[in-house]
């Protein structure tokens, strides 16, 4: 069975990505509202019901404001390490709770299987009680999530090196961002490695890793305030082609802040 991806939402509004066969999937973030997330699957033929497990990166709110409310009503497993479990549990944007049967703790580093899913979490610096990027497995095929990363240091580094394919942050543009209206402390706090991934970083590490297994690039969590789609998109193909780098054979995509992607099979 094909392996399909689908994005209901990319951005500080609301993240929530879908990966699945023709028979079930698993969801990664669930910063949407339900309905929208609902909404977004049924578009596609795909009932919560078919959904095996929702992992969550980490308890910021624009990734699990409707953790609680789907985990209670469509009784889904919520996969995260414990300290995310706890963040989303004492967090302010979540309502419903999840109770202790919903509740999957995992270990970085520890593949967990669902069905003909390996699913392995890996540490990813960022300003949240903790936080991971995923690592899925699926027949030859390696899918990787890397979200809101203050930095590609060697762990993340290396799984992103794996993909066939990734979806990878590129937050920001670094000139909009210094030239932007944030305050100084948040442009801090974005640049400061427990932040965000800007355009070029994400460009640079892309094209310095290129290898010839990368099928799909799909740029994720782009800012509204400080980076543009096109922007995103040039930087990256500009630092690939500035390496003589043939892409002809790859997917590049800048996924949008409030809309859906279209469902991708990848191959
Ligand atoms: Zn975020
Ligand atoms: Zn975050």
């Amino acid at each position: 069975m094909a392996l399909k991806f689908l994005s209901l939402g990319s951005g500080s509004s609301g993240n929530s990505y879908f990966l699945g066969t023709e028979s079930y999937g698993v969801l990664f973030d669930a910063g949407l509202p339900c309905s929208q997330i609902k909404d977004g699957l049924n578009s596609h033929h795909i009932g919560l019901e078919q959904i095996m497990g929702l992992f969550v990166t980490h308890d910021h709110a624009d990734h699990i404001k409707a953790v609680g409310a789907l985990s209670s009503k469509y009784n889904i497993p919520v996969y995260a390490t414990q300290p995310v479990l706890d963040g989303i549990n004492s967090s302010f944007f979540v309502r419903e709770k999840l109770d202790a049967t919903s509740r999957r703790p995992i270990e970085k580093n520890t593949p967990i299987q669902i069905k003909d899913f390996s699913i392995t979490a890996f540490n990813v610096p960022h300003d949240a009680s903790d936080c991971v990027g995923y690592l899925v497995e699926y027949e030859q095929q390696k899918w990787v999530l890397a979200t809101d990363v203050g930095l590609i240091d060697d762990e993340v580094g290396k799984h992103l090196k794996m993909a066939n394919h990734l979806v990878i942050e590129a937050n920001y543009d670094a000139e909009m961002l210094f030239s932007g209206n944030y305050p100084d402390v948040l442009k801090e706090r974005i640049t400061n490695g427990k932040g965000h991934l800007c355009n070029s970083d994400t460009a640079n590490f892309l094209a310095a890793n290129f290898s010839s297994h990368l099928r799909n690039i799909w740029l994720c969590h782009l800012s509204g305030e400080n980076n543009r789609a096109e922007l995103a998109y040039c930087t990256v193909r500009e630092a690939l082609d500035f390496r003589s780098i043939n892409i002809e054979n790859v997917n590049l995509v800048t996924l949008e802040r409030a809309a859906p992607s279209k469902m991708y099979v990848l191959e």
